[in-house]
């Protein structure tokens, strides 16, 4: 079962200006083949189909508690390209005479606004669908786990181009590249160690892929200094502590981070707030007179 919190993992900055281009290189981090939706899909069919988990308890355990958290790593990705593909003054205005949104016509991805309004849609950079196929689940252990690995580091590459790609201004964009990262980065050290508990192989020692380090990021270094590049979570109040078998046991931070041992927390993170997405009548979001379902939806939860 998953229990949701209304919360984002982090929180996001606002937006300075709508940038739908900028936002459509981030959907590479949501729906592309190393995306948001692969790492959550993989790991959560992956632990759905495990065989005797209860004789490999930690190794199932840490599959399905990364699960949880990928499922979060899709709200704020999602969240983020809401944010930046719509700016700070999101509704442009109610007189659809004027072609309010005319200029959507010239942006790489003229459907983001057709179809979705200028929200996320479940795609790639160029808005190739993300599709089923991305997904590995052999129930071999050994190559799943692999296959983890390869797809933690393919992950860090493409979010340090989409990085590459966002201007010093994109405060948004960037703050999802840089959370992704260090938790990606975590991500890719727990397969390692988990491949190295089942093979004797020392795979951490290939990290990080690519050779960078995460304190090369600016927007990184706070989540160094709190040491989240050292922690997983369980997400959960009583499930998934045999994860500590591989990230824990005295194994420490890669190398190139801030120093320390690896820890499982409890539960989750404290996360950050939840931005309220600002609705734009002259898109129709939710509606072209919003005012009259506000009334509705004002009258229901009075009754509560
Ligand atoms: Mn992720
Ligand atoms: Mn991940």
């Amino acid at each position: 079962m998953f229990m949701r919190v209304d919360k984002l993992q982090t929180e996001l900055p606002k937006p300075t200006k709508a940038d739908p281009n900028a936002a459509s290189a981030l959907q590479e981090l949501l729906g592309g083949k190393f995306g948001e939706m692969s790492t959550l899909n993989n790991y959560m069919f992956q632990s759905f189909n495990f065989r005797n988990k209860h004789k490999l308890k930690p190794f199932h355990s840490l599959v399905a508690g990364i699960t949880a958290e990928e499922l979060g790593h899709v709200e704020l990705v999602t969240t983020g390209i809401n944010m930046v593909a719509a700016g700070p003054d999101p509704d442009r205005g109610t007189d659809v005479s004027k072609g309010p949104y005319a200029d959507m016509s010239d942006m790489r991805n003229a459907a983001s606004f057709l179809h979705a309004g200028g929200a996320a849609m479940v795609a790639d950079s160029n808005f190739q669908p993300w599709n089923g196929t991305f997904v590995f689940s052999t129930g071999n252990l050994v190559l799943d786990t692999l296959h983890n690995f390869f797809l933690e580091c393919g992950a860090r590459m493409h979010k340090l181009r989409v990085y590459e790609t966002l201007t010093e201004d994109n405060k948004t964009g960037r703050e999802v590249c840089a959370y992704l990262l260090v938790r990606g980065s975590v991500h890719a050290h727990a397969y390692a160690l988990a491949l190295k508990k089942l093979t004797g192989v020392a795979m951490e020692k290939m990290l990080p892929v690519p050779n960078i380090e995460l304190g090369n990021i600016p927007e990184c270094q706070k989540y160094l200094d709190e040491g989240s590049h050292r922690r997983l979570y369980r997400w959960s109040p009583t499930d998934f502590a045999e994860m500590a078998g591989i990230w824990g046991n005295g194994e420490q931070a890669l190398p190139g981070d801030p120093p320390g041992e690896l820890e499982v927390v409890d539960g989750m993170p404290d996360g950050g707030k939840m931005p309220d997405l600002e609705g734009a009548a002259g898109a129709f979001t939710p509606d072209y007179r919003p005012e009259e379902i506000f009334e509705i939806a004002t009258k229901l939860y009075k009754k509560m």
